[in-house]
């Protein structure tokens, strides 16, 4: 696939998310579900829980990873145990 054509279409995918998300907030407030201050204030926690406050969530690194299964110590790169095959989903997520 052509990288611009990459590039263009999750531009596209941010803008159309941050209008949502704009919507979504505007509406929150003008209900008084809580106020701007309210959401910056939590949004400001949250940003800091990665361990930086840089406005955007950061995937901690793990140095290694256990299989939740057998217990044995296994590389970050694999998505299966090598011991006893377990499945093991290597993304953490974001909420
Ligand atoms: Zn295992």
């Amino acid at each position: 696939m052509d990288i611009n054509k990459k590039i263009d279409g999750i531009s596209s995918d941010i803008s159309r998310m941050s209008l949502f998300n704009r919507t979504i907030l505007r509406l929150l407030i003008e209900n008084g579900v809580f106020t701007e201050d309210e959401f910056k204030d939590v949004l400001i926690d949250i940003d800091g829980e990665d361990g930086s406050l840089d406005g955007k969530i950061t995937k901690k690194k793990r140095a290694s990873s256990s299989c939740p299964k057998c217990k044995k110590t296994i590389p970050l790169n694999r998505d299966t145990c090598m011991y006893c095959g377990y499945v093991v989903h290597t993304d953490e997520d974001v909420f």
